[in-house]
């Protein structure tokens, strides 16, 4: 078997035109490993686009290299390369017109592992793990832009370190990043503490909205909640991460209204002997063990009522071998 980090490092370096993607609704570490993986390539006198379907969300603008992303590809290239990223389908359309990724390099349980070279490893915390663990032996320097981007993904990902897959290894990768010059509170402060006051508002109405059944807890996010808060996201706002903090449930939900036929349904595992990823993947969404998603077609209520009917089976699953 070929080694692929041979492989990946040679393709690197015959590469001049190099395309990075990611998934739509880009988290921090879809755009920490993306403009991370950029900078280092550019750094090595490549030509990069780093192309995101959504674009770049205002909370993250600030970080080093934000100007190389656009929404739309333009021009040949020599490599495609895709991180953080499940399926083709999560591009969007990034990659509309192109050729499917020739390197993928991804952390996800439910990976398709696409690319025509895949380097995927679900155990990892996040995919700037990986380029971080990689980046040196691929000839890329990790600089202080770099590290600032890396840190972003490790600390979204692992929610500041405090998901069950923060390794040694990840605290240690962290500490290294410290020491190349990043300013770690500013970085977290940033990408995932600091809050808009409509954000709040938004929160306010999934919290009051709160339901709980059998072990689970859910809430609805309704487009007029979101005018109503002066929220101008189409996503949760993270809210499942507060809902995640709940103690005696075993599994959150969080629905929000994208259309009359769209419902954005998230996830999240409370307790280690649950794997959300399975219900998941039952509405052709994906994700972690611990942290998943899809997009079902159906009205909020509609997705509601079948999503919460499927995951108090997969629960029921777990509770039984308990
Ligand atoms: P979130 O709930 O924060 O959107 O996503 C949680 C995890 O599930 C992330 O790793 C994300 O990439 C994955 N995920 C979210 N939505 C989808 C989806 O529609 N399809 C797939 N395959 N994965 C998703
Ligand atoms: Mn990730």
């Amino acid at each position: 078997m070929t080694n692929p980090q041979k492989e990946i490092k040679d393709r690197f370096q015959a590469a001049q035109r190099i395309l990075i993607t990611s998934h739509i609704r880009p988290d921090g570490d879809a755009i920490g490993s993306s403009l991370a993986l950029a900078l280092g390539l550019a750094d090595a006198g490549k030509q990069v686009q780093v192309v995101l379907a959504d674009g770049l969300p205002a909370s993250f603008k600030h970080l080093p290299g934000a100007d190389l992303v656009s929404a739309k590809a333009e021009g040949d290239f020599d490599l495609i390369v895709c991180v953080d990223c499940s399926d083709i389908n999560r591009t969007g359309t990034a990659l509309t017109g192109y050729r499917a990724p020739d390197i993928v390099i991804d952390h996800h349980l439910t990976s398709d592992s696409f690319g025509t070279l895949n380097l995927v490893e679900p155990q990892a915390a996040a995919t700037a793990s990986l380029l971080t663990r990689y980046m040196p032996g691929w000839g890329l320097v990790i600089t202080p832009s770099i590290a600032a981007n890396l840190m972003t993904g490790l600390i979204t990902d692992t929610i500041g370190f405090r998901t069950s897959n923060t390794t040694p290894e990840v605290l240690r990768q962290a500490a290294s990043l410290l020491e190349v010059g990043v300013d770690m509170s500013d970085i977290y402060f940033r990408s995932l503490v600091r809050r808009t006051f409509p954000e709040a508002k938004y929160w306010g109405v999934g919290l009051s909205n709160l339901q709980r059944a059998d072990g689970i807890i859910w809430t609805t996010l309704a487009i007029t909640d979101r005018k109503a808060a002066g929220y101008i996201g189409n996503d949760d706002a993270d809210l499942i991460n507060i809902l995640s903090s709940i103690d005696d449930a075993d599994i959150a939900i969080v629905f929000v209204e994208q259309n009359k036929s769209k419902t954005k349904v998230s996830w999240r595992g409370l307790k280690p002997d649950v794997d959300v990823s399975q219900v998941a993947r039952q509405f052709n969404g994906g994700g972690h063990k611990a942290a998943a998603g899809a997009e079902p077609s159906g009205s909020l209520a509609e997705v509601q009522e079948s999503v919460l009917a499927a995951t108090h089976k997969t629960l029921q699953y777990f509770a039984n071998k308990r």
